[in-house]
């Protein structure tokens, strides 16, 4: 495999694994990983204090497993330390069920384990191959379970290693609680990831990438919102505007493309300035944005508002790079009467957008 089909492939891989329902940042792995080793150094005191030798040799090791996991999260490995850490989990609540008993209360690990593997099986976007490793995993978890608390409960493991009664008793209650909270924990940080992830999916669909301002399809809902209470109210108070920035593409050639993306920018910025008014506005196309009157604004009023923000934007300086740039924008408004389509009013702005253009650029023509 040559250089660029060997980036290519990892590049791929990079973004499968975005995919792989992983949950958890990078930070919250190194929690884990800290706190699991910190947990299994107190373990290897307690195995040793109660003489159960199978589990202090058993443990001893895993300490540096989790070292090695710390090392992983900071190289920003954290699927295979995933993977790492369940097995881990797994095996020691089986070994240390085995040592120790049923009463040590270890296999209530296993609900914790099982509500971590399988609460991302229901996230868009898993791939099939993932979801049935976890679906597999977690019936083996179940599976786990039944035959650990059925060998368990006719006595079938050796209970030489079996601490006194109270300290089991303890052993149990500091298990069920620390599953209980590893459960709530996971379901927190899962519930917590997916509300995020939700509204930044709502955000990139409702927002333009570059102004951050309303995106066409948001604002086109906005607008026939409007008409509708406009025609339900019996009122004709509805205007909008189409702004489109003159010779930008003139503007693009001579300072280039970032200085025009810091424009469009500065010019979403000017229309901030007015929605304290109640100017509603989104980006429309390329260099054009939709502009909605403020509520109960009257049609002269509103062409009083795109004037001042023509002549703002005619007199603001635009840096970028060092570089002071002026453009200009032509207008064209047009007022709602009633039984009019969104389609229609808009199109008449456009046309008078057009008058604009045609009549020398830099004006409004309502
Ligand atoms: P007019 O005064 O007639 O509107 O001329 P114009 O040059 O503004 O119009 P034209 O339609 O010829 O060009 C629009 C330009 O807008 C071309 C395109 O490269 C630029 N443009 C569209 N979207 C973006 C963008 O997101 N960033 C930048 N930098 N330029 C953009
Ligand atoms: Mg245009
Ligand atoms: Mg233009």
């Amino acid at each position: 495999m040559n250089d660029d089909n060997e980036l290519l492939s990892r590049r791929d891989r990079t973004y499968r694994e975005n995919e792989s329902g992983d949950y958890f940042n990078r930070s919250q792995y190194l929690a884990v990983a800290v706190s699991f080793c910190v947990i299994h150094i107190l373990f290897e005191f307690m195995y040793y204090y109660l003489g159960c030798i199978p589990m202090a040799i058993i443990n001893a090791p895993v300490i540096f497993l989790y070292v090695g996991c710390t090392a992983l999260v900071l190289k920003s490995k954290t699927q295979i330390t995933m993977w790492v850490m369940l097995f881990e989990v797994y095996f020691h609540v089986i070994f240390a069920t085995i040592f120790m008993g049923l009463h040590c209360g270890y296999q209530l690990w296993l609900f914790g384990t099982f509500a971590c593997i399988f609460l991302p099986l229901f996230q868009e976007g898993l791939s099939k191959s993932m979801k049935f490793q976890i679906a597999f995993f977690a019936f083996v978890i179940l599976a786990t379970f039944q035959v650990l608390t059925f060998m368990g409960t006719n006595g079938w493991f050796p209970t030489k290693y079996s601490p006194p009664y109270n300290i089991s008793r303890i052993i149990y209650h500091v298990n069920a609680t620390t599953s209980f909270c590893s459960i709530s924990i996971y379901t927190f940080v899962y519930n917590y990831s997916m509300s995020k992830k939700n509204r930044e999916i709502k955000r990139a669909a409702d927002h333009d990438y570059l102004t951050g301002i309303f995106n066409r399809h948001r604002i086109q809902i906005i607008l026939e919102a409007e008409a509708k209470r406009e025609h339900m109210l019996g009122k004709e108070d509805l205007s909008v505007a189409i702004l489109d920035i003159d010779h930008f593409k003139q503007v693009n050639d001579t300072y280039g493309h970032a200085a025009g993306d810091a424009i469009l920018k500065g010019i979403a910025e000017v229309f901030a300035g007015h929605s304290s008014y109640g100017l509603l506005y989104g980006r429309w196309g390329g260099e054009e944005f939709l502009l909605i009157a403020p509520e109960d604004c009257a049609y002269d009023d509103f062409a009083g508002m795109l004037e001042g923000i023509r002549r703002e934007i005619e007199e603001k300086e635009f840096s970028f790079a060092g570089q002071l740039i002026h453009v200009t924008v032509s207008i064209g408004a047009a007022a709602y009467k009633d039984g009019m389509s969104v389609e229609k009013l808009v199109s008449t702005a456009d046309d008078r957008l057009y008058t604009a253009k045609e009549s020398g650029r830099n004006r409004v023509i309502t």
